[in-house]
């Protein structure tokens, strides 16, 4: 069977198989097995539950592009996505497992300009991909006309719970068809989407796939913070410092597995590399050899190391970040099975603490900070060994001749200059501290309240409540955790103002927020937004101007709230919000992500959206927001 065989057995068609393999999708993941061919036969509504990051939305998707012809003039199917990145993630995807198919798929979401949405919209949009809230919107203003949708879906149904979602989810379905086919996908099942179920649904079909894998118990799952350029020396140490190390080393791509390797190689460490693009004679030859132990480490892709099993592994080593909780559970379980105990070591870079975050709740498991060992530790450790085999030769192996040269040797130099001239010059450097390289510190994060650091990835937000309104930080975050259900630890930064205040938070929280206050307070201005600081230049010309803000999107006019003191909360003066955007994208940490890096007008999503193409190969993806999504 090759490849896309698996695939053809679903029903897929010619055009669908061709945008796989341009995907480079190997095989169907099971949910994709199980729901594909329902989909594409049966007339049911389906409730689909199965974890994060196992391809749901291409198992929908496919269906939903095969079904459905271009061209129809009315929108034929509405996609619900809980935030404003997974609307663009699924449009994205359903656009490239659209193949040559003509459908234009559209994402529609809040924070994006309307107007932008209601030319696409008026052009003709067969599959609209949006979030409740502009979905309302845009049916509001009679813009969007889902009345004769051939299919709703709900996407990540338990997110949009957990966001609120429900009445607004619930109201947007009464502008749809009875006779249209409902779709329900989603992680996890809490029993309310079963009630929206019975309310919304026909007769449904439940499928479920189960995450039956877990990390083994006797794995001791550890990670170290390191920088990406102290990577090899921080695995250099690893190595270093464990004795009858039999490990497997993860790296993301195939350039990182060959660089890796040969950077190991040239220090004099014994490693082979296993990727997709090594012939297949030769995987099978480097697998063969670990297994028998020529050599103790392997370096390899999540796709290449697919179907091995070798599994009494002493270490597991993520050298770089998995894809999701799924791939990482699949890496680390070949360490501690069989009775053995074993180690997965995880690096994460300073700017991926929130994907670990998420992996460390999803894993379940404990995984535990650990600092890197340093040189003194690993020498101490190394002359332990040393000591231990001089031990061995001098009980096992006597050797005549190598004692009657050590007698003249005696006679010229002390025991303590010859022994320490051979230790030099068999081991070279490397029984001392300096021979390794130092690290750079990682900063540590800051907690919250601390004065004026933003924590990596950080959004500020800007929120229209302050002192006089009798918010404090404290108040502040219970009506935050109250109405968007966010955790209060998510929170960073915090600084309350007399007219209003800022916070930093990463961007889920963020966008979390803005979804869920966008209809609080003044119906005109956001209540919350990304605060935007003044740039440089505009800040010395329009000096007279000074207490004039304006939000960045729709002119929110707040000098209404008047003066305040910026001068501790990290603004060279008051902070201007301009009514178009047109600050440099990235002035803020975090800003980019929100968009800011697509120019004006730039909205539409597909192909040649800014997104990088998937490179090849199942879960080998470059990374997926969505994964590591929840912080
Ligand atoms: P979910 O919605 O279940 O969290 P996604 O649909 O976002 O997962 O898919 C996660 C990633 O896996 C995406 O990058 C997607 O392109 C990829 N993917 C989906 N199906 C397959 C497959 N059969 N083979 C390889 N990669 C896949
Ligand atoms: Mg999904």
């Amino acid at each position: 069977m090759t490849q896309l065989d698996a695939f053809a057995a679903l029903g897929l068609d010619a055009d669908t198989l061709d945008a796989l393999a341009t995907k480079g999708f190997e095989e169907p993941s099971p949910i994709q097995s199980a729901a594909i061919p329902l989909l594409l036969s049966g007339e049911k509504d389906v409730i689909a539950q199965a974890q994060t990051g196992t391809g749901k939305t291409a198992a929908f998707g496919i269906p939903i592009l095969q079904t459905l012809t271009p061209f129809q003039n009315r929108v034929q199917a509405i996609i619900l996505a809980p935030t404003r990145e997974l609307s663009i993630q699924i449009a994205d995807e359903m656009n490239s497992l659209r193949g040559k198919r003509a459908h234009v798929i559209a994402p529609m979401y809040g924070g994006q300009n309307i107007d932008i949405q209601l030319r696409r919209l008026r052009a003709g949009v067969d599959i609209v991909v949006g979030t409740p809230g502009r979905v309302i919107d845009l049916i509001e203003r009679k813009a969007l006309d889902i009345s004769h949708v051939d299919y709703a879906i709900l996407d990540e149904a338990d997110e949009m719970l957990n966001m609120g979602f429900v009445e607004d989810i619930e109201k947007i379905l009464t502008f749809t068809p009875k006779e249209k086919r409902m779709l329900m996908f989603s992680a996890t099942m809490p029993s309310p989407i079963l009630t929206i179920a019975e309310r919304c649904m026909r007769e449904y079909v439940r499928v479920n796939v189960k995450n039956e894998h877990k990390t083994p118990d006797l794995t001791d799952q550890i990670y170290f913070e390191v920088r990406n350029e102290d990577k090899l020396e921080a695995l250099t140490r690893i190595i270093d410092m464990e004795q009858d190390m039999f490990a497997m080393v993860f790296c993301r791509t195939k350039m990182d597995v060959d660089f890796l390797a040969q950077k190991l190689n040239a220090r004099g460490y014994l490693v082979e590399a296993l990727h997709g693009d090594i012939a297949q004679a030769q995987r099978t030859r480097v697998i063969e050899r670990f297994k028998a132990r020529k050599f103790d480490i392997l370096i390899a892709t999540d796709v290449a190391a697919r179907g091995i099993d070798v599994n009494n592994l002493t270490h597991v080593i993520n050298y770089a970040l998995p894809q999701g909780a799924e791939a990482y559970i699949h890496r680390v379980g070949r360490t501690g099975r069989a009775g053995k105990s074993g180690t997965a070591i995880t690096f994460v870079t300073p700017s991926e603490f929130r994907k670990l975050a998420y992996l460390k709740r999803e894993v379940k498991g404990e995984i535990r900070k650990e600092s890197l060992p340093q040189p003194e530790d690993i020498v101490a450790r190394k002359k332990i060994q040393v000591t231990e085999r001089i031990q061995k030769v001098v009980e096992n192996e006597r050797h005549l001749p190598y004692e009657i040269f050590a007698h003249e040797l005696l006679e010229k130099f002390t025991p303590l200059q010859l022994a320490s001239a051979m230790l030099r010059m068999s081991y070279k450097t490397s029984l001392l501290p300096e021979s390794y390289a130092e690290l750079s510190p990682v900063k540590p994060r800051p907690k919250r309240g601390e004065k004026d650091v933003a924590r990596l990835g950080d959004v500020r937000l800007f929120i229209a409540l302050g002192k006089e309104q009798g918010y404090g930080p404290k108040l502040l975050l219970d009506l935050l955790k109250k109405r968007a259900g966010v955790r209060p630890s998510s929170i960073g930064k915090i600084d309350c103002l007399d007219k209003f205040s800022f916070i930093n938070a990463p961007l889920e929280t963020a966008e979390k927020l803005m979804d869920a206050f966008r209809d609080f307070g003044h119906k005109k201005a956001p209540f919350i937004e990304i605060a935007k600081p003044v740039e440089e230049g505009a800040q010395k010309t329009k000096k007279k101007k000074e207490g004039e803000f304006a939000s960045p999107e729709n002119g929110h006019d707040l000098s209404t709230y008047g003066e305040a003191d910026f001068s501790d909360v990290g603004f060279k003066s008051k902070p201007k919000f301009k009514t178009k955007s047109k600050s440099k994208p990235g002035a803020f940490k975090g800003e980019a992500k929100f968009g800011g890096k697509r120019k004006k007008g730039d909205a539409f999503y597909d192909k040649s959206g800014t997104k990088p193409k998937r490179k090849s190969g199942p879960f080998d993806a470059p990374k997926q927001t969505r994964k590591f999504r929840k912080p």
